[in-house]
């Protein structure tokens, strides 16, 4: 498999901890029917969804160097947490696996979907060591919990992975992700992007762009769509983020600057009621890419995602000619997963009110 660009363009990097999991690069393509249909110039979408063969969507990019670090530092097991139809904890969960990596997460409730179901079902499928809270609100004090449990019982320190993967060892993935774009860019793949757009959760991906974005020089903006609490996603937490994954490149002796609050842009009006709640944006805007481009999406992210670009385009219109949307989505066919599943079986039993129909 073909080098990671940060890895080819900054050789001292190589010393970060790293192990292969994804494929890449993904392709980026352009989807001239959608475009014509919104009266977009040009339309690209860069591939994510394809990013790896168990399964794809972002995380894969970020578990590259989180697993690897933890592998790195001998830990045998990891723990993370997620809503219950978390992507990032059944990602964790299948490449910690194929790592002979011990997964465990705790879980908060989320607004039942089919997809959550299908994310759910294909989790049990790994033996992961899950735990339930009864809230978000909950989480904090059951991880301390949780932790002091591990430490009276002097268990053997599982390496944590924050909620999302966004931890600065994650968003190095999401650094390599900006530097790869801009090597596509450099071999005419795809034109300079005027606006890059991409779902905002915890924030590790968007931060990683705008600090990739940064190395390499694009002169584009780069957009979060906000679909979680303000709290949790906001310019201060994205810079934040973005400048501890900067120091780590520094101290692997990469030279990079500072990333201010100032220099991240959030779109705000996409979240509807809520975390994982659908809006009609966003199932219209499902509805329209799925029909016209073939791409699947879901409602937590892709679909705000994707209304946030077409409302900011609808708005702003002359100065976003060529916009990419960065496809966050995993599009593995977890059927197989699901068809060998028996979640009702697998699962603790109080996760009994998400198996239903
Ligand atoms: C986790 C996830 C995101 C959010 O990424 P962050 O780095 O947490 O902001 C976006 N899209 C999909 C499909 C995801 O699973």
């Amino acid at each position: 498999m073909a080098e990671l660009e940060l890895f080819r363009r900054f050789p001292e990097s190589r010393h970060l901890a790293h192990v292969e999991l994804a494929t890449l690069p993904t392709p980026v393509e352009e989807l001239p029917r959608l475009a014509s249909k919104v009266d977009i110039d040009g339309l690209w979408v860069k591939r994510d969804d394809q990013s790896g063969e168990i399964y794809g969507g972002n995380k894969v990019r970020k578990l590259e160097f989180i697993l690897g670090h933890a592998q790195a530092e001998g830990h045998r097991e990891v723990w993370t947490v997620g809503a219950v139809g978390s992507h990032h904890v059944l990602a964790t969960c299948l490449y910690a696996r194929k790592l002979g990596i011990t997964p465990r997460a705790m879980h908060f409730p989320q607004p039942l979907t089919a997809h959550v179901q299908e994310v759910l079902a294909a989790l049990s499928t790994t033996s992961p060591e899950l735990e339930l809270v009864g809230s978000k609100y909950a989480l904090p004090g059951a991880m301390l919990k949780s932790r002091i449990k591990e430490w009276l019982s002097r268990s053997p320190n599982p390496y944590y992975i924050p909620g999302g993967g966004s931890s600065p060892r994650g968003v190095l993935g999401y650094v390599n992700a900006a530097l790869e774009l801009a090597r596509q860019i450099d071999n005419g793949e795809l034109p300079m992007p005027d606006a890059i757009f991409v779902a905002a959760g915890t924030c590790g991906t968007l931060a990683g762009l705008i600090l990739g974005a940064q190395l390499a020089d694009l002169p584009t903006r780069i957009v979060g769509v906000r679909v979680v609490d303000k709290v949790l996603a906001n310019p201060v937490v994205t810079a934040s983020l973005a400048n501890r994954t900067a120091h780590l490149l520094r101290d692997a002796g990469v030279s990079v600057g500072r990333v201010l609050p100032t220099d991240v842009e959030i779109i705000d009006d996409q979240i509807g009621e809520g975390y994982g709640v659908p809006t009609d944006a966003g199932e219209q805007a499902m509805d329209l890419v799925d029909k016209t481009a073939g791409l699947e999406l879901e409602p937590t992210y892709t679909a705000k995602a994707f209304a946030g670009l077409l409302e900011a385009h609808q708005r702003e219109r002359r100065p976003l000619k060529n916009i990419l949307y960065w496809h966050t989505l995993s599009s593995v066919d977890l059927g197989p997963l699901v068809k060998a599943a028996d979640p009702a079986r697998d699962l603790p039993p109080e996760y009994a009110p998400f198996l239903e129909q």
